[in-house]
C-alpha cells in the first residue's frame, strides 16, 4: 500500500472488553473496566521524523516504506492525525514496582490506536506513546523525550534482529514541544523536547493487566472476562477448541504454563546477549513473553553478573543476575493474579487450594526447564554439541531436553567450561559480547595465550587470567569428544555471538546529534547496522561498533527518567 489514507485498522476486538464510561480525560481511579476511551494531545510544534524501521513498515504494516516519509505517516506517529478505523485507548493495569504493590498504574502515555491483521494474518497492536494525558497519568505530563525515544525504537530493532523476542517499532518523531525532566535525579530539571514513538506487540496486556483486577474482590467478574479474553487470543487453537465453562480451571493453568515458559525463555535470550531490563517490575512483563517498555536497560560490556544498568536500582534487584530471581518472583504475582478465577462463582475454597498446588508445580517446572535452556543456550554460544538443541528452539521449534546432553564421565561437563570461562570473564573484565564473538572467528589453536593475533582485544584481555590455558585445552578436548569440527563450532558461534549489540555509548552519540543539531543520520546508521547484528559490516567497523569501548563512555548513566 503506498498511502495511509488508504490504510485500515482491522476490526477492534479490543472495544467489545469492559470500558470506563467516564470519556473526559482527567486523572482518576477506574473501577471494572479494562480500557478508557481517550484521544492522544497533538503536538504544538514542527513534527520531524527521527527514523523508522523499514521491516515493520514493510513487513507488519503492509506499507511502501516511502509511505513513511510522508505527511500523514508522520502526523498519525505524533498522534496529531487519527484515522478513521482507529479508536484510542488507554489500557488499565496496576503492577508491583521493586517488590510493592504499586496499585493502578495504567498507560499514562500512551494510547493504544487499534488493531491491525496483515496479509500475512498476523495480530498487531498498535500503540503510540509519548501521545499525552489520559486518566492514568497521575501527577505526569504524558509525554516522552528525545532520548528515551530514540534508545526504544533502536533497541526494540535491534532485539528483534538479534533474534530476542520483543515488542517493535515503527517509527520515532520529535518536535519542539517543552518537556521538562530531572534527567540524572539530582536536582536539575532541564526542558527537553517531546517524542512519539509508534510501537506494536501482538498484545500490550502485562502481568498488571490482571493483577489490577484480582487485587479487589468487586472486580473479578472483570477479571474473567479479561481472562477469558487472553485464553482465546493467545492460547493455541486446538487447546481451545469446544471447551466448556468447567474447563476454565484447565485453561487458566495452560494459561499460566505458556506465559511461564515464555518468560523463562525470554530471560534465557536476554542472558545471552548480555542484555538487562533494568525494570521487570509485573507492568513490564507482557502476557505475550516478549520484551517490552524499554526504559534504563544495558547490554553489559565488562562481564559482571551483578551489572545493574538503572542507576535508581540501588540494591541491584534488577542486576544481570537479578534477572533471573525477578521472573521467578514476577510469575508469583501472576498466578496470584488468576487464583481468584477458581473460587469467585462458589465460593470454592478446595478448588484454590488446587489452583494453587497446580500453579506452584508449573512454575516449579518451567523453572527447572529455563536452567537446562539457559545450559544449551550457552553451550551454543561456545559451539559445543547440545547448542543445537537451543538453536532449535530459539527458531520456534520444540524444546528438547536431553539431560544426558550434559553429563559426561571425566571430561569438563559444558555446563563447567560456560561457568569457567564466565568466571574466567567477570575476573578479568573482559568485554562480554566480542569474547564469545571472537573466540569463534579464531582456529582455536592460534588461540593460545601466545598466540593470540592482535586484533582479538577480547580474547587476549580474557587470556591474562591464570587458568585461560587449562580452559583451552578443557575446550578443544571437549569438541574432540563431541566430534564437532573447527568448521561446525564456528559457525554455530557466529549464529548466537553478536559482533555488535546497542551499547550506551553508540546510543548516546546518536541521541546527542539528535537533540542538538536535529542530525538523525547517526539513529538511521545504527538501525541499519543493528539489523545485521551477526555480520561484520565495513560502515560499523569505521564507526569502532566492535572495538574497545571508549574511555569516555565509562561516565554514561540512565536513569528512569523517561
Ligand atoms: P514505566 O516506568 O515507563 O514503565 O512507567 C510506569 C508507569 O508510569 C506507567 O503507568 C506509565 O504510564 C507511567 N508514566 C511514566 N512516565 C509518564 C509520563 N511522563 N506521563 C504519564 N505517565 C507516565
Ligand atoms: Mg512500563
Amino acid at each position: 500500500m503506498n498511502d495511509m489514507n488508504h490504510w485500515k485498522f482491522s476490526a477492534s476486538k479490543l472495544l467489545q472488553l469492559p470500558l470506563d464510561p467516564i470519556l473526559e480525560n482527567y486523572v482518576r481511579q477506574v473501577k471494572n473496566a479494562i480500557f478508557s476511551i481517550v484521544l492522544p494531545t497533538p503536538l504544538e510544534t514542527e513534527i520531524k521524523l527521527i527514523a523508522y524501521s523499514e521491516d515493520v513498515v514493510k513487513n507488519i504494516l503492509d506499507l511502501d516504506p516511502a509511505v513513511a516519509e510522508t505527511k500523514d505517516f508522520i502526523e498519525v506517529v505524533a498522534g496529531n492525525k487519527i484515522l478513521e478505523s482507529s479508536a484510542p485507548l488507554a489500557h488499565r493495569y496496576g503492577g508491583h514496582q521493586f517488590g510493592v504493590w504499586a496499585g493502578q498504574l495504567g498507560d499514562g502515555r500512551a494510547h493504544l490506536l487499534g488493531e491491525y491483521v496483515n496479509r500475512k494474518g498476523e495480530r498487531w497492536e498498535l500503540q503510540l506513546k509519548g501521545s499525552g494525558k489520559s486518566p492514568y497519568s497521575r501527577g505526569a505530563d504524558g509525554r516522552a523525550v528525545i532520548r528515551s525515544s530514540i534508545r526504544e525504537f533502536l533497541c526494540a530493532e535491534a532485539m528483534h534482529f538479534l533474534g530476542v523476542p520483543t515488542s517493535r517499532v515503527a517509527a520515532i518523531v520529535c518536535s519542539r514541544d517543552p518537556v521538562i525532566r530531572d534527567r540524572f535525579y539530582d536536582g536539575n530539571p532541564q526542558t527537553e523536547r517531546a517524542a512519539v514513538v509508534l510501537r506494536l506487540a501482538p498484545t500490550w496486556f502485562r502481568f498488571g493487566s490482571l493483577e489490577v483486577l484480582a487485587k479487589s474482590f468487586n472486580e473479578w467478574g472483570t477479571l474473567r472476562i479479561l481472562a477469558n479474553y487472553l485464553i482465546h487470543t493467545l492460547l493455541p487453537k486446538d487447546v481451545v477448541q469446544n471447551s466448556k465453562p468447567k474447563d476454565c480451571p484447565r485453561l487458566l493453568l495452560e494459561l499460566l504454563k505458556q506465559v511461564a515458559e515464555g518468560t523463562w525463555k525470554l530471560a534465557v535470550h536476554w542472558e545471552i546477549v548480555g542484555f538487562v531490563h533494568g525494570v521487570l517490575n509485573t507492568d513490564n512483563l507482557s502476557l505475550c513473553c516478549v520484551t517490552i517498555d524499554y526504559g534504563p536497560f544495558g547490554f553489559v560490556e565488562a562481564y559482571n553478573s551483578r551489572y545493574i544498568p538503572n542507576t535508581s536500582d540501588s540494591n541491584g534487584r534488577y542486576s544481570l543476575r537479578g534477572q533471573w530471581h525477578a521472573v521467578d518472583w514476577d510469575l508469583q504475582r501472576l498466578a496470584d493474579g488468576l487464583a481468584p478465577l477458581l473460587c469467585s462463582d462458589d465460593n470454592d475454597s478446595e478448588g484454590e487450594e488446587d489452583f494453587t498446588d497446580n500453579a506452584r508445580q508449573i512454575l516449579e517446572v518451567a523453572s527447572q526447564k529455563a536452567l537446562v535452556w539457559r545450559k544449551y543456550a550457552f553451550c551454543a554460544k561456545l559451539g559445543l554439541a547440545c547448542g543445537s538443541n537451543w538453536i532449535e528452539f530459539a527458531r520456534g521449534g520444540s524444546s528438547v531436553i536431553d539431560e544426558d546432553a550434559l553429563e559426561d564421565d571425566d571430561l569438563f561437563s559444558p555446563d563447567e567450561l560456560v561457568e569457567s570461562l564466565l568466571k574466567m570473564m567477570e575476573e578479568t573484565k573482559s568485554d562480554f559480547t566480542m569474547t564469545f564473538r571472537q573466540l569463534g572467528e579464531e582456529e582455536l589453536s592460534n588461540l593460545s595465550r601466545e598466540k593470540i593475533p592482535k586484533h582479538l582485544w577480547a580474547v587476549k584481555k580474557l587470556s591474562e587470567h591464570s587458568n585461560y590455558q587449562s580452559f583451552l585445552e578443557a575446550y578443544i578436548e571437549r569438541l574432540a569428544s563431541e566430534g564437532i569440527t573447527e568448521q561446525q563450532r564456528r559457525k554455530m558461534m557466529s549464529q548466537v555471538n553478536p559482533c555488535y549489540v546497542l551499547r550506551n555509548w553508540m546510543a548516546e552519540e546518536a541521541i546527542k546529534m539528535a537533540e542538538t543539531d536535529d542530525d538523525f543520520s547517526r539513529v538511521r546508521l545504527l538501525m541499519k547496522v543493528l539489523s545485521q547484528p551477526y555480520e561484520v559490516q565495513k560502515e560499523a567497523e569505521e564507526m569502532g561498533y566492535s572495538n574497545p569501548t571508549p574511555a569516555w563512555a565509562s561516565c554514561i548513566r540512565v536513569s528512569c527518567s523517561s
